[in-house]
Parts: C-alpha cells; sequence; structure tokens
C-alpha cells in the first residue's frame, strides 16, 4: 500500500470564516499540486486548517496513530499563534516538513490592501511557528518558496524519501545467523540503544534453524532459480553443483526471512555448522532484491543497507554492503579497492556480472558461488555507523568511484575502487579519527543531505568528511561532538 504525508495547514479564527475558507481552498490546491509531482513516491493528503488547541492536538495524534501515515507538511497560511501548537507537537511521533510558501508568486502590486495582507501571511506565521518549533528543539525539515518551484518540489521529494527511511528503520527486524566475528570490535554494539533510537529490532538464531530450511528446500525450485540465474547473469563455471547450492541457500534463507518479517540479515563464516558454503552469491541476491545484510555478524551494516536501500528505490545507482579492502598508494593516484571475501551487492556493478566458483580460504567450507563484476563510476558515498558507547556516530565520506585500469584475472570478487574526497590521505585520516569501520554501505543513489536529515530525526551523530575537509578541525568537531552527546546524556 502506497504511503501517505498528511498535508496540514494552521490558521487562526481572527479572520472570519470566509478567509478560513479561502485558506483551506489555497491549502488543498498546494497540496494536490504537490501531490501530483511525487512520481509515486508517496500520496500527499490534505488533512484540513486546523485552528483550534484541540484540532491540533487530535490531527497531531491521527498522525500518529496511523500506520501509513510517514510523516507530516505543515504551513502556515496565517499567522497561527503557535502556543496552540505545543501539546499537539509535543506528541507528534513522525518526521515534519515545515513547509514555508506562499499562494501567491508575486505581489499584486495594484490590488494589494490588509484583506489580503491578513491572508496571505506565511511571511510571519510561519516564524512564529518556527520559534515553537525550536523552542520544543524539534528535528524537522524548513523548505521556503514558492510551491511550484522545481527546487522547492525536488526538496519536498529529497524529504519523503528520508521520511520513508525512517519508516523503513523504525519497521527493521534484523536476523542474525550466529553471533559476531569473534574479537572484532567495530561490528559490535548495543542492540537495545539501537531498537531505542532507530527502531532495529535484531535477534539471534543458531545456524542449526537455517539448517533445517535449507534441507526442506525443493529441487524444482531450485531449477527454477537457475533458470532466472542463466537470463540475468553469465554462469562463467563449470561447478553447477555448488551454483545450486547458493539457489537453495537464497531460497531458504528468503523464507526464513519471510516467515519472521525480516528485512535484513546476517551471516559469520565462523558458524556455519550444517551448511556446505558460506552463502555467497545468496547473500549478493538477496541484497538486490532490497534486504540488508551484513558480514561477521555485522548487524548495525546489515540495518543499515536495508534503510539505505529503502531511501534509494527506484533511483538510478546502487547501494550495497562494502569493505575498505586494500590501497593502490601510488603517489597522487591514490584510491580504494573495495571488495569482500563474497558479499557484494550488484545493483554496484558495471558491465557483465558473472556467477563464479573459487576456494575460499577462511572457514573451511566448500568453494562458495559468488558474483564476480567491476563497480559503477562516478560520485558516491561511503556510510557508516559505530556505537561510541553513549551514542550512535554516522560517519560519510564523498568518493569518487573509479573505472578499474587492468584487469584482476586472479581476484575471484566483485570489486570497486574509488578516491575519497578531498584525497586518500586526509580522508582516511578523518575516517580513523573518527572510529569509522572497515565494513560500510557504498551508495551512489544518496546525497549528503538525505544522510544529514536521516541522523538529525533519529538523533544520532553525524560527522562528514568531503572535499571542504580540514582535518585539524574534523578532529576539533569530534571533540566538541563528545561534549554535546555527554551533555545530551544529562537529563
Ligand atoms: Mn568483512
Amino acid at each position: 500500500m502506497k504511503k501517505t504525508v498528511w498535508f496540514i495547514t494552521g490558521s487562526q479564527h481572527l479572520y472570519g470564516e470566509e478567509a478560513l475558507k479561502q485558506v483551506a481552498i489555497n491549502s488543498r490546491v498546494i497540496a494536490e499540486y504537490i501531490n501530483q509531482h511525487m512520481e509515486g513516491l508517496c500520496d500527499i493528503i490534505f488533512k484540513g486548517v486546523v485552528s483550534t488547541p484541540n484540532e491540533i492536538t487530535e490531527v497531531c495524534r491521527e498522525v500518529n496513530a496511523d500506520d501509513n501515515c510517514i510523516g507530516v507538511i505543515t504551513w502556515m497560511h496565517t499567522f497561527s499563534p503557535a502556543k496552540m501548537w505545543i501539546n499537539g507537537l509535543t506528541k507528534l511521533n513522525k518526521p515534519q516538513l515545515h513547509l514555508n510558501t506562499q499562494y501567491n508568486k508575486a505581489l499584486p502590486w495594484d490590488k494589494i490592501d490588509m484583506d489580503f495582507m491578513n491572508l496571505n501571511q506565511s511571511a510571519h506565521g510561519d516564524l512564529e511557528y518556527g520559534f515553537i518549533n525550536a523552542r520544543l528543539r524539534l528535528p524537522r525539515k524548513v523548505v521556503v518558496g514558492h510551491w511550484q518551484d522545481e527546487e522547492v518540489i525536488n526538496e519536498i521529494k529529497a524529504w519523503v524519501r528520508v521520511a520513508s527511511s525512517i519508516y523503513a528503520s523504525k519497521n527493521t527486524k534484523v536476523a542474525r545467523f550466529g553471533d559476531n566475528m569473534r574479537y572484532v570490535a567495530v561490528t559490535e554494539g548495543d542492540k537495545v540503544e539501537a531498537e531505542i533510537k532507530l527502531g532495529w529490532s535484531v535477534n539471534g538464531y543458531g545456524v542449526g534453524d537455517l539448517v533445517e530450511y535449507v534441507k526442506r528446500v525443493d529441487e524444482k525450485e531450485i531449477d527454477k532459480l537457475m533458470e532466472e540465474y542463466k537470463e540475468k547473469y553469465t554462469i562463467n563455471t563449470d561447478n553447477i553443483a555448488s551454483v545450486r547450492y547458493q539457489a537453495r541457500l537464497e531460497i531458504a534463507i528468503e523464507k526464513f526471512l519471510t516467515d519472521g518479517g525480516f528485512n535484513a540479515f546476517t551471516t559469520t563464516f565462523e558458524d556455519l555448522h550444517g551448511l556446505e558454503q558460506l552463502p555467497g552469491l545468496a547473500a549478493q541476491r538477496l541484497m538486490e532484491k532490497g534486504y540488508g545484510f551484513g558480514a561477521e555478524g555485522d548487524w548495525k551494516l546489515s540495518a543499515l543497507t536495508y534503510v539505505l536501500k529503502s531511501m534509494g528505490k527506484g533511483l538510478p545507482g546502487g547501494t550495497a554492503f562494502m569493505e575498505n579492502y586494500t590501497y593502490h598508494l601510488e603517489k597522487d593516484n591514490e584510491s580504494v579497492l573495495g571488495a569482500h571475501m563474497l558479499e557484494i551487492c550488484p545493483t554496484l556493478a558495471q558491465g557483465e556480472v558473472k556467477i563464479e566458483v573459487h576456494p575460499l580460504s577462511i572457514g573451511g567450507k566448500a568453494d562458495p558461488a559468488r558474483f564476480v563484476f567491476n563497480g559503477l563510476t562516478g560520485p558516491g558515498l561511503m556510510v557508516t555507523l559505530v556505537d561510541m558507547g553513549d551514542r550512535f556516530r554516522m560517519i560519510v565520506n564523498k568518493v569518487e568511484l573509479l573505472p578499474i585500469p587492468q584487469a584482476m584475472p586472479k581476484l575471484p570478487v566483485a570489486r570497486v575502487l574509488w578516491k575519497p574526497l578531498p584525497n586518500l590521505k586526509d580522508a582516511t585520516a578523518a575516517w580513523i579519527y573518527a572510529g569509522g569501520a572497515h565494513h560500510s554501505v557504498l551508495t551512489t543513489q544518496l546525497n549528503v543531505e538525505d544522510l544529514r536529515l536521516f541522523a538529525k530525526y533519529l538523533d544520532i551523530e553525524f560527522v562528514l568528511i568531503d572535499e571542504n575537509l580540514d582535518l585539524a578541525k574534523f578532529e576539533q568537531e569530534l571533540m566538541i561532538n563528545d561534549v554535546i552527546w555527554k551533555l545530551k546524556g544529562i537529563k
């Protein structure tokens, strides 16, 4: 079912019923115009003009209660004394976009009178409303400009994507097959805090529970999936039995996830008891379908992959679980080669996607089938999430994805090459100072502001490494953030 965003207009009774009627007519026109320009992202529904404290509180309660509603757009056509909004806004628990617009584009110079002024006063009505949001310290996106302006529409569309991802985040369920890779620090974290702050429900299962699903997969289901593989990809191996086993894993894992209402999962090569191979192709296929995945038990990155895929749904480009693997340190031509043992999502692929079978040097299992491909080129973002003990920190680095300059015939995995901005040396130093993980989500679908807004709504720390990086200031920002988040912890 398509999600909805409610459009709510604030006013008051000081101007008479005629004015309120006009406010409602204009609001409906604006809401419908925006709705027509959402390109199917959501339905914008005009929910009426609210002009008393009770009406405001009631509509905010309705927003919260309607699971299909992912957020609200608020606009003050006239003045709406903002103490009326305190009760409602303190209850509102969905993302808000405060639209500071005006029905008329140009001033009607020759006709303007005081009636017109009183009817069209968002220039100060929205400031009164803005104050109470600021006073209440509410996270919101403010968009300013005429409602038919393309930039305004694009900002609303970007916000709807973020609101959708907040909904996805609050409904994220991660199944962990096995625990964390032993002794690894950065993939650990506070699951209770993640559920409180981000809505991520993370629970573990013995890999034996999955093995039962794997045993029950019918050969005919595998035949059918193999046909799909043959159609979509190049099967570059004679070891069809290995590919068939990954097809079996794909079917089994997806059933397990569907049965439990999960949208993300983790595996670990240290706990594969009863499985013949580490899920490679299976994990890649499930990511391609939109599931989150984290290797070595990395539930934070699995959930983040799912949430960011939700944010970018339908946009060109890809979003994938990624790992910083190895460097190219040629002076002034430095880059990072990203890959994983197996599990990179083919939404990032450029050109041919091959299915191959090769030995895996760790884990002690049979040779797993996997996708092998080169990555996309152009601008992208590396996004990771670490647990600092008193808060989650999101770290974003702008990167330039590069063509693979030479063939790598002996490398049996999907690979992506990138240059971090401003340069490998400073960007990587900043990433390390911030505690950035070796696992990340690499996306070419999203931009920095989407992620900043996501972090703002969910009250997690956000730091950016981009072309404007000043390493000394960046380190200072981390110190200042430490103080801010310590103070936030004191209630
Ligand atoms: Mn890894």
